[in-house]
């Protein structure tokens, strides 16, 4: 028998990512394919590479999108400035710094994993202490921890990396298009993304910048790039001017890149950053409002990615479930040290905007009177509302 028809249910994605999708993005992956090399595609990718570069707010040559989720944009970036037998520090205090660190031992670097608990971030000063010692060729460090929701500023840590003479790598999967990302300003070596977080698009392409110092870095290698499909000295042959085939680009998605980034641009960054701290302080201000906590410290919490700590004595697989069956909400659970004590709640792009906190806190306080959570009613929506109201 002939399996059903696609019938996807429709989810509110409130969660890590995959992110809401934005209705105009659909309509973009629906276009009509054209060839890899067709001059209607080779114009609509310069105009995508500058859109990057504006998001990223960078000068970068080599501005891409590789083809693969926001884990082939951290390969893309550690295999090509690492060689076997070079140092690398990478910053490990969640899930994606250690993958990080992974990454780059299996290029067979000599990697020093600084470590920290989950929901902090590190000081310049022990930055500066690591580089001082292990002396390496590349630091890597993500600058938004979707495992845990902390922040990391990334501008104080680029002086004490450049000034030990190591190379800036940042994951900005989680943080492009959700808080300030400057590549230039920051001097920020080689960075990456991911298309289903704050830039609302389906999973499947990774934004990356590498500075012109990184690109001589690459350059003047002695070993070949370990892996064919992500050497960006080959697949500046097709994104530069040569346009030389390497691998066949996936058209559909660089449409639907291409009209978030767009969506991005037209509200304007600094609006686009404001409304996404605007709902996060609304959302926060609800959840304090019935004794949730952030796990990660004040002045360090994400705006996109709230991790909170789930209240004592409530089931969360229970509220999760709740959520998802009842109003097709999905929001994360906890990964690692944080299982089971945590909820991610993801605000990201098109997703963070008021109907879905309102929604979301409504639906929190249902679950969690029936689970004998002690509250006001209406306590999480007034607090909420009272954000909005300026107050
Ligand atoms: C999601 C994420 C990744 C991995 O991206 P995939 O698209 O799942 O491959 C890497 N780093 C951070 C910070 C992320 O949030």
């Amino acid at each position: 028998m002939l399996p059903a028809p696609l019938n996807p249910p429709i989810r509110t994605l409130l969660g890590p990512g995959p992110s809401d999708v934005h209705p105009r993005v659909l309509a973009a992956l629906a276009k009509n394919t054209v060839g890899h090399l067709d001059p209607y595609y080779l114009e609509m990718m310069n105009d995508l590479q500058q859109m990057l570069r504006d998001l990223f707010r960078t000068k970068n040559e080599m501005t891409m999108a590789i083809s693969g989720t926001g884990s082939a944009g951290m390969e893309a970036t550690v295999v090509n400035l690492i060689e076997p037998g070079d140092a690398m520090v990478v910053g490990v205090n969640g899930v994606f710094g250690a993958r990080m660190a992974d990454v780059a031992e299996r290029t067979g670097a000599t990697v020093t994993r600084l470590e920290r608990s989950w929901g902090e971030v590190f000081t310049p000063e022990e930055i500066a202490a690591t580089v001082e010692r292990v002396k390496p060729k590349v630091v890597g460090i993500v600058m938004a921890e979707t495992s845990t929701g902390a922040y990391q500023p990334i501008e104080p840590i680029s002086r004490v990396v450049h000034d030990g003479g190591a190379l800036l790598l940042v994951d900005a999967v989680t943080s492009l298009g959700g808080v300030p990302v400057e590549v230039d300003q920051w001097q920020i070596d080689a960075i990456y993304s991911g298309s289903q977080k704050c830039l609302s698009c389906p999973p499947g392409l990774a934004p990356v910048s590498f500075s012109a110092k990184a690109m001589e870095a690459i350059k003047s290698r002695k070993t070949k790039v370990q892996s064919w499909y992500l050497d960006v000295t080959m697949l500046a042959n097709y994104w530069g001017q040569n346009r030389v085939y390497h691998h066949t680009a996936p058209i559909n998605m660089s449409y639907g890149l291409y009209e978030a980034v767009r969506i991005i641009h037209e509200e304007g960054l600094d609006a686009c950053f404001a409304r996404h701290q605007l709902q996060h302080r609304a959302l926060k201000a609800g959840l304090a409002a019935i004794g949730i906590t952030y796990a990660a410290a004040e002045g360090y919490q994400l705006p996109m990615l709230n991790a909170v700590h789930v209240p004592p004595g409530i089931d969360d697989t229970a509220v999760r479930a709740g959520l998802l069956n009842r109003f097709g909400i999905e929001i994360g659970a906890g990964l690692g040290a944080f299982k089971g004590k945590v909820w991610r709640i993801g605000l990201m792009g098109y997703g963070s905007r008021v109907a879905n906190v309102m929604l979301l806190l409504g639906a929190l306080e249902q679950l969690l009177a029936e689970q004998g959570h002690k509250f006001t009613p209406g306590s999480t929506l007034a607090a909420a509302n009272a954000i909005y109201a300026g107050k």
